[in-house]
């Protein structure tokens, strides 16, 4: 199939690849790309967030899981620079029960018993083993891969409509991986951006822990530690505030002291996708040609990113005459 996706960020360049690999001809069209997008702005874990649990969310997760596994054991995921890391969630309050758990490996729980140190004393805890996405790198990697590897040709071009991208081809299947983008072009008004605000600082003492703190976080990555994180409903700002800065530095100053008299190497903010009902993944067939909708991943497109490609690859495989695609 002639295959356009709409969008390069994660969900778009994902697709991308997971359709070029399956023989698809594909081309990507975006008005921002690498870190012009949210997905050049998340942090990023393997680990649901911001996302209402609905729709194919429970598949999805679990699709991603092992998509990365196999990503893992084929070497392609170090090539991303995508690792497996030792993560830990720290709470003053009993942890509610997290629905992502049973794709997390080795899983403990922690606080309950003496003897469990835990970071900032902090009272209760879930550690478990996940895998982090360093943006800096997986980015840039994904892109070259898709770009250079699998040549697909990214044209960069403002979308008005969907229809626009038509190019007469009775092949012709359009995936629209725009994020946030889709509300105007898919007049979905329950996509809505969350404002994410986060904070570079360098990583002095090679710091390795992977901490989640009541909202709050520090993921060690390439270029130094990330610090996080806020979460405005509706906010369509993506200045990074000041005294926000200060804040995400002094909270996370009690799971990592040395973070007291930092100084912040950069501060950005995105704006995730948050889609009301949930994540869009579905093929509509009404128009002059398919398309496959993969937008509204909220807090959690890079988790849910290799299971929403496999599953959008499927859509479009569906397509075609049986047998045609090779594998
Ligand atoms: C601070 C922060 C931290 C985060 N941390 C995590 C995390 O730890 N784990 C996790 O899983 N997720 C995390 N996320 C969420 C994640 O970044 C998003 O879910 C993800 O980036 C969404 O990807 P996307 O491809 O749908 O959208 P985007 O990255 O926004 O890409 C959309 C693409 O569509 C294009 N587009 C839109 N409209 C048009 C148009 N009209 N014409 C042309 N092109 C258009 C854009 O230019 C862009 O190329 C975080 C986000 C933020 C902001």
């Amino acid at each position: 199939m002639d295959v356009t996706v709409a969008g390069a960020g994660v969900i778009g360049l994902m697709s991308a690849h997971a359709l070029a690999h399956r023989g698809h001809t594909v081309r990507i069209v975006a008005r921002e790309v690498g870190d012009e997008t949210t997905s050049g702005r998340a942090a990023a874990s393997f680990k649901p967030s911001t996302l209402p649990r609905l729709g194919p969310y429970p598949q999805l997760l679990l699709d991603s899981r092992q998509e990365l596994d196999r990503w893992a054991r084929s070497g392609f995921a170090s090539a991303m620079g995508i690792t497996e890391v030792e993560h830990i969630e720290v709470s003053d309050r009993p942890l509610e029960p997290r629905d992502y758990l049973g794709v997390m490996r080795e899983v403990q729980h922690l606080g309950a018993r003496e003897g469990d140190h835990l970071p900032g004393g902090y009272a209760h805890a879930v550690a478990y083993r996940t895998y982090f996405f360093d943006v800096p790198v997986t980015l840039p990697a994904l892109t070259d891969h898709v770009n250079t590897t699998h040549a697909v040709p990214t044209e960069r071009a403002a979308i008005e409509r969907l229809e626009d991208l038509l190019t007469g081809s009775d092949q012709q299947v359009l995936v629209n991986a725009t994020g946030l983008g889709a509300r105007r072009l898919e007049a979905d008004a329950a996509v809505i951006p969350v404002r994410g605000q986060t904070v570079l600082v360098a990583n002095h003492e090679a710091t390795r822990a992977s901490v989640n703190a009541d909202g709050y976080y520090a993921y060690p990555r390439s270029d130094g530690i990330v610090l996080g994180g806020t979460a405005e409903h509706g906010v369509w700002d993506t200045e990074p505030q000041r005294d926000t800065i200060a804040r995400i530095i002094a909270t996370n100053a009690r799971i990592l002291p040395q973070l007291r008299d930092v100084q912040p190497i950069e501060s950005r903010a995105g704006l995730r996708p948050y889609r009301r009902g949930g994540v869009r993944l579905e093929l509509e067939r009404d128009g002059p040609a398919p398309i496959v909708h993969a937008y509204g991943h909220g807090g959690s497109g890079w988790t849910l990113g290799p299971g929403t490609a496999r599953r959008v690859a499927a859509m479009v495989d569906g397509l075609g005459p049986a047998g045609s695609v090779p594998r």
